[in-house]
């Protein structure tokens, strides 16, 4: 009988975001989402911002619908404000998560609050599966002293955001449609990080900076690693290094998308689209 034992992830392929602009004129890497990785199973876009230039960012994100998957907004510097259609409002500060599942619809503006100074953070789409596509609207949002810290010693440490660690630390983001782990994680160069991750989940590591390996693959900042099938990652810092580790259960159903809806059929983003444009959002 083949028994596998310690089946680490290797790299499949690292990517390099590229720039592009959205909403109104906010500077951006397009990380997944783009022509080089469309997608990775249930994520459908990844877009990484960071400028200290105000120029870049105060534009901000007028109001915009969305459909049919989740956006999750991780904001490492600076502060956004968010307003909705239902009279949902509230401010993102940094180091902290709004993980909105916008469902049959949401309309929203998402706008910087500062008028200068650093903004950085991540905007990371979660698709829903074909039965939760037209649930209700949902958030889930939390400060950063809510978001635990697990310190695992030598200096690294993981902020669980969404779901839970093998030692059992647990993210506020829970209940989950499309299961899904979201861990921020420091290491000081020269240590060691490693985890199980189910088996059948999709999986990526975003760094953010400094430089890593994984399973002889070497990371530089802004890098993304999609990695393989398997049981756990296995890091290594060679510098100070920051990373996002995000991995969820694939849906493996039909994608059709368009700006911001994604459905499964063609007939269901026409229906989008008039559902936004006759008011019913
Ligand atoms: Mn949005």
């Amino acid at each position: 009988m083949e028994q596998l034992i310690n089946n680490r992830r290797s790299v499949r392929r690292t990517v390099l975001g590229q720039e592009t602009f959205d909403g109104a004129g906010v500077r951006l890497t397009r990380v997944i989402g783009g022509p080089q990785l469309p997608q990775l199973d249930p994520f459908l876009l990844l877009d990484a911002f960071r400028s200290d230039d105000p120029d870049d960012y105060i534009g901000g994100f007028p109001p915009h619908p969305h459909r049919g998957f989740e956006t999750v907004t991780y904001l490492l510097a600076g502060q956004v404000e968010h307003r909705d259609n239902a009279g949902h409002t509230g401010i993102l500060e940094a180091g902290g998560v709004q993980w909105m599942t916008a469902g049959s619809g949401v309309i929203h503006s998402e706008m910087p609050q500062q008028q200068d100074g650093l903004l950085s953070g991540f905007q990371l789409w979660v698709n829903l599966p074909a039965g939760q596509k037209m649930t209700a609207p949902r958030y889930q949002e939390f400060d950063r002293q809510v978001i635990p810290v697990e310190e695992r010693g030598d200096g690294v440490s993981v902020r669980v955001v969404a779901g839970r660690t093998s030692l059992h630390t647990q993210g506020p983001v829970s209940e989950l449609v499309t299961p899904a782990l979201f861990f921020d994680i420091t290491l000081p160069a020269g240590t060691h990080f490693s985890e199980p991750l189910p088996e059948r989940y999709n999986a990526f590591v975003y760094l953010i900076e400094g430089t890593l390996s994984i399973d002889g693959t070497t990371l530089e900042g802004g890098n993304l690693a999609v990695l393989d099938q398997g049981e756990s990652v296995e890091l290594t810092a060679h510098e100070s290094s920051r990373l996002l580790l995000v991995a969820g259960q694939p849906l493996n159903e039909p994608i059709a998308r368009r700006g911001p809806f994604v459905m499964n059929n063609e007939a269901e983003l026409q229906q989008a689209f008039s559902d936004y444009q006759e008011g019913r959002f």
